[in-house]
């Protein structure tokens, strides 16, 4: 994801020199990566936090990001007396975070904090180039390697982002320090040292990786073989998605994916393979949720362990014994946030690079459902290990954790996977309302143009796209057609077009300064099971209702009634005509009353979002569902 920013302030930068001569970032050689990006991510330079999800970006920018006070996660960089300790990675998924929601809200004052932090940050370089938390004789064990990753990942975004030469050059010397270390200890020692195998520390390939992009030294790239995870590696040999430890084997992966892009392209084609068949397989939750507690869901199916008085509780066979029933009580049987950001990750990426539908709807799903949920929109804090049903349990907004800061980072980086071009055309990949600057090829050469997206999509599939251009130009303008829909229509100037589920819509013409391209595409109302191999386990299918990408639940707060809590955040609730067997919270309710099941649970309540045996009356989805308006 960062590659391609950086291939895109390169672009910037390029225009910069030439216009005032102004020399920033620069190296010699501009990089060819050996895989090109079929749709490459274009700036969002105003968003805009109406609607569902960019509600939700707005929320983690002003109640997370912008809340947050930096020196309270620099202080460990200050004293360097970490042991074992993991907390310097915070700061550094602040600053990329930070960085990211600059670049399309201009906040100055966030820009303020961003500065004085990454100086600081920098000041506290060594002479051999060292940053991080660690007393010098505990140096590079425990998590030291897994926070200099982090610390890397967020200069250099930060460097990127403001074309800053004296940033990028700490990054080198960190990266120095780092490789200089690595070739005393030997490779084999230095996997060797570290946790989960080792793939905390070997999944600083990722920005090794970028830093190579940023800085163009070809020794970084050169190095990078040594840090390779073999038995990550044997994953991508057999083209599988691995089991056990998630966010560390996705952090791998990432590295790995990248670093295929820039020179080996084997690596990209097995990935896509073995995330292909993960999506096509569907190990993991229709909602977006990939492990249970912080592993990999296997291709096992899921098994009624018992039923409480107020719902289901689903275990996952083996995987879950590994979880104890304390943790249980804490929530661990759910999906850990930093699982769920690096599979949504991991799927943009893959898009990037392939153009395939199914990886953008994948993360999308992650997008409008797991994600969101686990935020808790009132304050903006999160549950780390969301489960799919029961009580969401959010942490203090001072706690730090994992998750805690790898959320943020996902929903800051959204705006910057809506808009894109593919073969030179701008490309609409997701419905986000905000202002967009496009790439555009015209017969004339290259140019820009703004898309400017007003929606509510999903509460409605309408809205408007205004593309403006300084003069009437001929192009393609391309607009994602979701599986979900059934019916899209998009119309300019009197002229309708008519767009094919799970492709790109095409629209060829001469457009004027001013045209607006109005889309109306369905919501269609589906139940998709759980596992759709749950049936031949003897096991009754567990199946949610899904209304365009958004799940829905029962929220036991929001029961049986014609109107949302008060001061509930959101403003979707939908009469859900169903059958069902008696059994789990709907028993209840003559109709299931229904909200996103990324809002379910924000006041307390009990979710369900699986149900057994739930059909429609007439076995047949209905074409819409009544909304229950405030
Ligand atoms: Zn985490």
């Amino acid at each position: 994801m960062k590659g391609k920013q950086i291939r895109k302030s390169k672009v910037l930068q390029l225009i910069v020199i030439l216009i005032v001569g102004f020399a920033g970032i620069n190296h010699a050689a501009e990089l060819s990566p050996a895989v090109a990006d079929t749709f490459v991510p274009a700036r969002c330079v105003k968003a805009d936090f109406s609607g569902p999800l960019m509600t939700r970006v707005g929320i983690n920018y002003t109640e997370r990001i912008a809340w947050l006070d930096p020196d309270w996660l620099f202080e460990p960089f200050k004293s360097k007396e970490k042991t074992e300790k993991y907390d310097g990675e915070f700061l550094g998924k602040w600053i990329d975070a930070a960085v990211r929601i600059y670049s399309y809200t201009g906040d100055e004052q966030l820009r303020a904090k961003l500065d004085h932090t990454v100086r600081a940050l920098v000041a506290t370089q060594e002479d051999d180039g060292y940053i991080g938390t660690y007393t010098k004789s505990a140096r590079y064990t425990h998590w030291d390697v897994w926070t200099i990753k982090y610390t890397l990942i967020g200069l250099l975004t930060y460097a990127n982002e403001f074309q800053d030469k004296k940033v990028l050059d700490a990054c080198q010397r960190l990266g120095e320090c780092f490789i200089k270390h690595v070739q005393q200890i030997s490779p084999e020692v230095f996997i060797a040292s570290s946790f989960h195998g080792g793939m905390a520390n070997t999944s600083i390939l990722e920005p090794m990786c970028y830093l190579y992009e940023a800085g163009g030294d070809k020794k970084i790239l050169n190095f990078c073989p040594d840090i390779f995870h073999q038995d990550v590696l044997k994953d991508i040999q057999n083209s599988v998605f691995g089991v056990g430890k998630i966010y560390e084997r996705q952090s791998n992966y990432l590295g790995l994916l990248e670093y295929g892009r820039l020179t080996k392209p084997e690596f990209v084609e097995s990935l896509t393979k073995a995330i292909s068949d993960k999506i096509e397989a569907k190990t993991y939750y229709p909602v977006g949720a990939v492990s249970v507690g912080d592993r990999a869901i296997k291709g096992t199916m899921p098994v009624r362990k018992e039923s409480s008085g107020f719902g289901w509780t689903f275990g996952l066979g083996k995987e879950l014994e590994m979880v104890s029933p304390q943790e249980r009580f804490y929530g661990r049987d759910g999906s850990e946030g930093c699982d769920t950001v690096t599979w949504m990750q991991l799927n943009f990426e893959l898009f990037h690079l392939t153009g395939e539908i199914k990886f953008l709807e994948a993360a999308e799903c992650v997008a409008y459902n797991q994600l969101s949920a686990h935020q808790k929109p009132s304050t903006g804090t999160f549950d780390f290990f969301l489960s799919p049903h029961g009580v969401r349990t959010f942490a203090n907004r001072h706690t730090n954790y994992c998750c805690m800061h790898s959320l943020p980072r996902a929903f800051a980086m959204l705006p910057e996977m809506a808009v894109g071009s593919m073969k030179g055309s701008p490309a609409v990949a997701l419905y986000l309302p905000g202002t967009y600057r496009v790439p555009v090829k015209t017969a004339k050469g290259s140019k820009e143009i703004d898309l400017v997206i007003d929606t509510d999509f999903p509460v409605t599939g309408k809205g408007t796209i205004h593309v403006k251009a300084d003069k009437p130009n001929r192009f393609d303008l391309m607009l994602r057609v979701p599986n979900y829909t059934t019916s899209f229509i998009a119309k300019v100037a009197g002229k309708s077009y008519q767009g094919k589920p799970g492709e790109f819509l095409t629209i060829s013409r001469k457009w004027n300064k001013d045209d607006k391209v109005e889309f109306d595409m369905k919501m269609d109302i589906a139940l998709i099971p759980l596992y759709p191999t749950a049936k031949q386990n003897g096991r009754k299918v567990l199946r949610a209702v899904r209304r365009g990408p958004q799940f829905l639940a029962v929220d036991s707060t929001t029961p049986n009634k014609n109107k949302l809590y008060k001061g509930w955040i959101g403003t979707q609730k939908y009469k859900v005509p169903v059958d069902r067997d008696g059994e789990g919270v709907v028993m209840y309710l003559k109709d299931a009353f229904m909200v996103p099941y990324a809002d379910a649970g924000q006041t307390g309540g009990y979710v369900e979002v699986f149900f057994p045996s739930m059909e429609w009356d007439d076995k047949k989805a209905p074409a819409s569902l009544e909304a229950i308006s405030r």
